[in-house]
């Protein structure tokens, strides 16, 4: 199968594909199902429709090999744990029915804790942590794989079972709670290892030709011993006597020193990720083992919602005949981080929309590329010649940015000047911006957008909210209140849609986790902000009371890693021209009279690089937007900023950076430990960690609140530090929340 000239049978693939419908079918089938409203074989019937449907679409559309296990209930890790049988005993212990327990552990039951959801390496996608320990005994208890591909089989589709490789899952896991200090999962790997040499032989068994693995743990840094590990694993299962051929997919960023190593294993193929590492195509031809192994080469982004440049996604593929055994054109990496389809999108502008692709258009792209390749005459059109929408003011502005637009006056001067205007007392309390979205505020929302609310009509009802969050903060005895949020949909999504340069989809949802989607806005040319979008309301909030009014901001990184971003020019050039935005919008808060103002960069971590190597100037970039944003409040304007949803300890330095007045940041259940973190390194501001779990339901106690102050007074003393929640209240009930912030300032207050 070694070809050296270029006359090549060249194959066309997909690593994965979405899984939640086309009109989020599987979403509204889950929560009919977890309210009690439909059985067990209504959730299935549902269920085998969407695969089915995939199955025919991709066999349809000219692929040669179709990605078969992509469909889940909830997540591709947690029924890799299940298929494997790590089903912690507080699960089992239910004594549910399989697809019960499967959704205890993502949902939890009955007082019982669910597995821990975290972030699917850097995309927004989010899985549930595997927990195992020393006496986690795998066994193949499920067969989903092989069911799944008989499905298939039985609609006439050889599929390509996608399983979660066994060092990515080791590596994604965590020691169960009981397990001893020191126990790291993949000291479980030779157990492990031997349901997969079982899983393979079924699989074969059942006439799959082909398996898909994916490693993508393996584009971050791993350690000797774990290149080691996979050497061995990788050569033992291609050691496995009548199985079929195997394909070793790594995406979000390059094998690197895994590349050689895999290539020296008997695998038959290697899917590479040349959009988020255009270096693989310098890799490969230095890999001499590759010249016989197939190459699945993702030149079409998976991630992202542009169409492929033909051009040079055929001269990337063309430049690796001659080096590699086969070549098979691919996606970068699954799509199941895209929407489904953009002939649903009827609403958008053209100019946009000629340069979009989803997953159904980049399925095309695959195929027409594989067609070109092999039979040169069929080179398919080169993307039309639309040009993202270009604003010169915005660009000669971002150009002009010097290193002074990025500083304020040094932070006792700062300090001082705040003092004297907001007269705070020590341990002032605040909230993190939101609060309770209530049935009414998104009826008012539901009834503006359908037309049974006019603009004024809406409004109106949007300040007897923030009328009403305002007398309920000066009840509690609050110090720096907010507006509420009320008018805000999504904190991404509501600043999108009052900037140029965005456009909102219609039907663009992508699977977040479990049920849960999101719609990202797509930032698709120069960004700009036509007119003040947060000030009237901060505005009106601050006119009904005395007490100051925090203005609330998206910060530019968090606007980035939750939106689809133009990959024409580099990422820290449009942080560049959305910070600008911000820094007019901070000075309209300023004439508003708005005298403190939180700019929240909950994604400052998310989109951290997974190799170190690149960090570094993602972090530089990434703090600098943030200091462009707010470089120009005056030095008596109190910033705040706003982490959550990770732990910090890689980007401390970078929130020290960020130069924040004030920094509030999660950290109730983790019981403060990022103060020590910030103390360590001469972190000096004013700083607020959560003392209230707002992921739970539960209402602190004013005594659990004040232990968690005198943990913090032991790092930072009591004219720095900050009485807050975790995050945002809007996904609480006022019930609770009342009680819970009552408590808080009770706490505070003793804590004087
Ligand atoms: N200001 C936002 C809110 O309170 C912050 C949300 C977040 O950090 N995710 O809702
Ligand atoms: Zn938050």
């Amino acid at each position: 199968m070694t070809h050296s000239t270029p006359s090549p049978t060249v194959g066309a693939t997909v690593l994965g594909y979405p899984r939640i419908g086309p009109r989020r079918e599987l979403k509204r089938a889950l929560e009919d199902h977890w309210a009690g409203r439909t059985d067990e074989a209504a959730l299935a019937e549902v269920a085998a429709r969407l695969r089915a449907d995939t199955w025919a679409e991709l066999a349809a559309s000219g692929l040669d090999s179709v990605p078969g296990n992509t469909f889940s209930h909830y997540d591709h890790v947690l029924d890799t744990a299940v298929l494997f049988d790590a089903v912690p005993p507080r699960f089992r212990d239910l004594g549910l029915s399989p697809l019960g327990t499967y959704f205890a552990m993502a949902r939890g039951r009955d007082g019982v804790a669910p597995l821990e959801l975290t972030k699917w390496f850097d995309t927004n996608y989010h899985y549930l942590v595997p927990e195992l320990g020393p006496d986690t005994v795998f066994a193949l208890a499920g067969d989903k794989p092989v069911a799944e591909f008989t499905e298939a089989l039985d609609q006439g589709v050889r599929t390509r079972p996608v399983l979660l490789g066994p060092l990515t899952f080791l590596l994604l896991a965590k020691a169960a709670p009981g397990a001893p200090a020191g126990f790291a999962p993949l000291e479980l790997l030779e157990p492990l290892v031997d349901r997969y040499v079982e899983l393979l032989g079924r699989l074969a068994a059942a006439g799959a030709d082909w398996v898909q693995l994916d490693e993508p743990a393996f584009v971050a840094d791993r350690s000797d011993a774990e290149l080691a590990a996979l050497r061995e694993v990788y050569a033992r299962l291609s050691a496995v006597p009548d199985r079929p051929r195997l394909l070793v997919a790594g995406y979000f960023g390059g094998f690197g020193p895994a590349l050689p190593v895999l290539a020296g294993t008997g695998v038959e193929a290697i899917a590479l990720d040349a959009v988020a590492a255009p270096e693989v195509l310098d890799e490969i031809p230095s890999v001499p083992a590759l010249r016989d192994k197939e190459v699945v080469l993702g030149v079409v982004d998976g991630r992202n919602v542009w169409r492929t440049d033909p051009g040079r996604a055929l001269a990337a593929c063309a430049s690796m005949f001659g080096s590699v055994g086969a070549l098979s054109v691919g996606t970068s990496c699954s799509l199941l981080h895209v929407p489904y389809d953009l002939s649903a999108e009827t609403g958008l502008d053209p100019a946009v929309r000629a340069r979009l692709a989803f997953a159904r258009e980049k399925v095309g792209e695959v195929v027409a590329f594989a067609r070109a390749l092999r039979e040169p005459g069929a080179t398919p059109p080169p993307v039309g010649s639309v040009a993202p929408r270009r604003d010169d003011a915005v660009r000669a502005r971002a150009a002009s940015v010097t290193p002074a637009d990025l500083s304020r006056a040094p932070y006792p001067q700062r300090a001082a000047a705040q003092r004297d205007r907001l007269g705070l007392p020590p341990l002032p309390t605040t909230t993190i911006g939101s609060f309770p979205q209530t049935g009414e505020v998104r009826r008012a929302r539901a009834d503006l957008r359908a037309g049974r609310l006019d603009r004024a009509g809406y409004e109106a009802r949007m300040r007897a909210e923030i009328e009403r969050v305002i007398r309920d903060q000066e009840r509690l005895g609050l110090d720096v209140l907010v507006h509420g949020e009320p008018e805000r949909n999504d904190m991404v999504q509501y600043f999108a849609e009052h900037l140029d340069g965005f456009a909102a989809t219609e039907h663009g949802w992508v699977q977040s986790y479990g049920s849960r989607c999101v719609r990202p806005p797509i930032l698709h040319g120069d960004v700009s902000r036509p007119a003040p979008i947060t000030v009237p309301w901060s505005a009106y909030a601050q006119s009904l009371t005395t007490a100051p009014v925090k203005g609330m901001l998206t910060g530019p990184v968090t606007i980035l890693a939750w939106s689809f971003v133009r990959d024409d020019q580099p990422l820290a050039d449009t942080a560049r021209q959305v910070a600008l935005a911000l820094r007019d919008e901070i000075a309209d808060l300023e004439s508003a009279g708005i005298g403190v103002v939180q700019v929240d960069e909950p994604a400052l971590r998310e989109l951290l690089p997974l190799r170190t190597s690149a960090r570094k100037s993602y972090l530089a970039w990434a703090v600098d937007a943030f200091r462009l944003a707010t470089g120009g409040a005056a030095p008596a304007t109190q910033i705040h900023t706003h982490l959550c949803y990770s732990e910090f300890g890689d980007v401390i330095e970078a929130i020290d950076g960020l130069d924040a007045d004030v920094t509030t940041i999660e950290a109730a259940r983790s019981r403060m430990e990022v103060l020590d973190d910030l103390h360590a390194i001469g972190f000096r501001r004013g700083v607020g960690p959560g003392v209230y779990d707002i992921h739970s339901p539960n209402v602190p106690s004013t005594g659990e609140v004040a232990d968690l102050l005198a943990a913090a007074l032991r790092v930072v003393p009591a004219d720095r530090l900050w009485a807050n929640p975790d995050c945002g209240l809007k996904t609480r009930g006022y019930a609770e929340v009342d009680r819970a912030l009552a408590n808080l300032v009770a706490a505070a207050r003793a804590s004087r």
